[in-house]
């Protein structure tokens, strides 16, 4: 298999693609029911209430829906749709669609039209194969879905010749509790408008909405398909659970910046035409790291779009990767020893007037400004820096965060020198008196934002949350994750401080306080409550853990123990509050990522024993049985000495295989142990702990016996076969 597999991917041709057009512009955003195609196929009345329900994140009604869906299925089928579907991003991870034609057929065998307005603001899939984690009982197992205006409908060619129309949509229950992604989403960053749009009153009174921005950054692995379908391990947990790392691996960082080879960049440019045609704004591609590992960064949207965006961008990378074949690993850790992947969330919030609040200015009103939005999200992942590394604890960014490469599990926010300095002068300047005709800027001591803060070369990488020049950056997301995730909490816990920021800054106004003394003294405040989250140097160091720990800070490792943080009273208190999740939304939530949870460590669980014993032990006995009639065939020749070295091979390899025959039984002990456990937080914690630990165990023999075996035998592609054929 493994050689058949490689004679494959060697002999592989590139696959050559060309442009549907020479001009971007003519395709661009081709296959999307965009702003444009409705206000040419919509009475003005219709396309000003659609336009409305998208600007204030409301459903549109029923009236105009029928005129709306009229609209989208006479552009769709006009573009050679033939099915729609909602598309909607369920708690498992991925995205969810279920196709219907546009058209029934009567018992005459006529077609009836079937796509009506009910039809794009109700649908009712059959979502009892969906998680809800006790949120829909048995009795009532329907879960609906409906379009969310705020992202366009879009076609999705299905590779047969027909393509089908998908309607981003909301997942919820019956009783109207979230499903989904999307539904909690909508409602943070409708709670962060109100937010920042509220305090923005005290800067600019023209500033009517402030929308969140996300630009996500994807980084991914891919693998010739020949070799994927080689390792089972790969195709059944996303991730190598055996493999020794290759002589040449990413020591020598030859691989980052590299010339792209021609296979992957036939992919690449094949993406990006189908991903320009649905209108999504990727924009660079480059080599990352590790070798075999690329890199896919669209420009910043709307929040909500982004994310859609990067849910619909990986399952086309998906599609396009099947054509060249490839497959596309977004898997946190598939390789031990190289770098992992992560999705770099970069968060702004900007204004209907144009204005990105996380942008440094050289004007002193606009520093203080910027120093209020930077300064609340601060504080704000100060306080809740639990509840922020919940929402991005995966199975699979268990073995990322922390490994050598990336960030810790620990939340720390990196500013930057310059913008500490500053910080640090505003903490330390006294008592302000002003005198009458004072410039109060001055008096501060904000002139400007320091210009080297714009400069990218004042960065760390090593930081899980850094503020990069005119956003802050959240890199501990994993790359397999829904950005929605850790946004939902983010964009919540911001709008929920931006509150209290302006709570206290009117009791402080009431009390005659001049307007910019009170705010540089609340931030001041603020500064000095998160200053212990502040952290500039190497956060890949040992001594950052030492120090993290020193100043109180919570270094979360294991998954089970950061979920459980979702239902700390001041997690579930700030959700309620905010209107984002009730409390049984969250429970529901917490329990369907320990489901996923355990699901995951069970699957590689079992992966690990299958492989170790049917492919790893056998292929060895065969190997001892070979070097003991070697070993004998010498002592017949009276070369007793010359055996003794096979044998203490020989020996080696059994004390190997002993040990994994032993583990893998106790492991698979610890699983039923697991399995038999009642309760489900109990269960998780004991999938990550006894059944986990035996996963190096087995590797340590495994990787140990690669090296020992023969090449020729060996069963599984290796690790410098699957990163270096292109
Ligand atoms: P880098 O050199 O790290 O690639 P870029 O400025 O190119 O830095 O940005 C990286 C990512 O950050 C891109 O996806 C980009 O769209 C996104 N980004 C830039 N500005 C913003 C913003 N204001 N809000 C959200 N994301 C942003
Ligand atoms: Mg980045």
């Amino acid at each position: 298999m493994r050689f058949k597999a490689l004679e494959t991917a060697h002999n592989r041709a590139t696959i050559s693609v060309t442009p549907p057009s020479d001009k971007v512009a003519d395709y661009y955003g081709s296959y999307t029911f965009s702003d444009d195609v409705m206000k040419s196929l919509l009475t003005p009345e219709a396309y000003y209430k659609v336009s409305n329900a998208i600007k204030s994140g409301s459903r549109i009604d029923r009236e105009i829906a029928d005129e709306v869906a009229a609209a989208m299925k006479s552009w769709a089928t006009s573009k050679g749709a033939t099915h729609y579907t909602h598309w909607f991003q369920p708690l498992t991870g991925g995205t969810a669609e279920k196709h219907d034609a546009f058209f029934d057929v009567t018992a005459q065998g006529k077609a009836i039209e079937k796509f009506k307005g009910s039809a794009l603001v109700q649908q009712e899939p059959d979502a009892s194969s969906f998680p809800s984690g006790g949120l829909r009982a048995t009795f009532e197992a329907r879960g609906y879905t409906g379009w969310d205006p705020s992202s366009p409908a879009f076609l999705m060619d299905n590779g047969a010749g027909g393509k089908t129309l998908c309607i981003p949509s909301v997942f919820i229950s019956y009783t109207g509790e979230a499903l989904d992604y999307k539904t909690p989403i909508l409602r943070a960053l409708h709670v962060l408008d109100k937010a920042a749009t509220a305090v923005m009153y005290y800067f600019d009174r023209n500033v009517e909405k402030v929308t969140a921005t996300l630009g996500a950054e994807q980084e991914y692995f891919l693998v010739d398909k020949a070799l994927y379908y080689a390792r089972p391990d790969l195709m059944m947990s996303g991730r190598t659970v055996f493999g020794h790392s290759p002589a040449k691996g990413q020591q020598l960082e030859d691989h980052y910046f590299g010339s792209i080879p021609p296979r992957v960049n036939a992919f690449m440019v094949d993406f990006e035409y189908e991903a320009w045609k649905l209108g999504i704004p990727v924009r660079t591609r480059h080599n990352e790291v590790a070798p075999g590992q690329f890199e896919c960064a669209p420009t910043f949207e709307e929040l909500n779009l982004a994310i859609d965006h990067n849910a619909l961008l990986m399952d086309l990378m998906h599609k396009v990767a099947e054509k060249h074949n490839f497959k596309v690993l977004f898997h946190e850790k598939p390789f031990a020893g190289i770098n992992g992947s992560g999705k770099h969330n970069n968060w702004s919030m900007m204004t209907d007037t144009g204005v990105n609040l996380l942008a440094p200015s050289s004007k002193p009103k606009e520093t203080l400004r910027f120093l209020t939005f930077m300064m609340n999200t601060v504080k704000a992942v100060h306080d809740h820096a639990d509840l922020l590394r919940a929402s991005i604890a995966s199975a699979g960014n268990e073995y990322r965060l922390g490994a050598n490469e990336a960030p810790p599990a620990i939340v720390s926010v990196f500013l930057g020198d310059e913008l500490i300095r500053l910080l640090e002068t505003l903490e330390n300047r006294g008592e302000i008196q002003l005198e009458k005709g004072d410039n109060v800027f001055y008096k501060l001591g904000i002139t400007r934002t320091p210009p080297l803060m714009r400069d990218n070369t004042d960065r760390n990488r090593t930081s899980p949350f850094a503020f990069t020049g005119n956003k802050f950056e959240y890199r501990a997301v994993g790359g397999s994750a829904n950005s929605a995730s850790p946004m939902i909490i983010l964009n919540t816990i911001v709008a929920n401080q931006l509150q209290e920021f302006r709570k206290e800054l009117e009791v402080r106004l009431e009390a005659g306080e001049k307007k910019e003394l009170a705010i540089v003294d609340i931030l001041k405040n603020y500064y000095r409550h998160s200053k212990r989250i502040l952290f500039q140097g190497n956060g890949y160091s040992e001594d950052w853990i030492q120090e993290a720990a020193e100043r109180g800070l919570t270094n979360i490792a294991s998954t089970p123990v950061a979920l459980e943080k979702y239902i700390e009273p001041s997690a579930i208190a700030v959700l309620e509050k905010m209107g984002v999740l009730t409390e049984r939304e969250v429970h529901a939530r917490y329990e369907i990522e320990l489901e996923n949870y355990i699901k995951k460590v069970q699957i590689e669980s079992r992966v690990i024993g299958d492989l170790a014993l049917n492919h790893v032990v056998s292929t060895t006995v065969k190997y001892q049985f070979q070097l003991a009639q070697t070993a004998k065939a010498l002592v017949e020749l009276d070369l007793t000495e010359e055996a003794q070295p096979l044998k203490e091979l020989i020996k080696e390899v059994s004390q190997r295989v002993l040990t994994i025959k032993q583990s893998v039984d106790a492991m698979t002990e610890a699983r039923k142990k697991a399995n038999n456990t009642e309760d489900l937080v109990e269960r998780a914690v004991l999938y990550g702990s006894e059944v986990k630990d035996y996963f190096e165990k087995i590797r340590y023999e495994v990787d140990k016996l690669e090296l020992l075996i023969d090449d020729e035998d060996w069963p599984l592609v290796k690790y410098r076969e699957m990163l270096f054929v292109k």
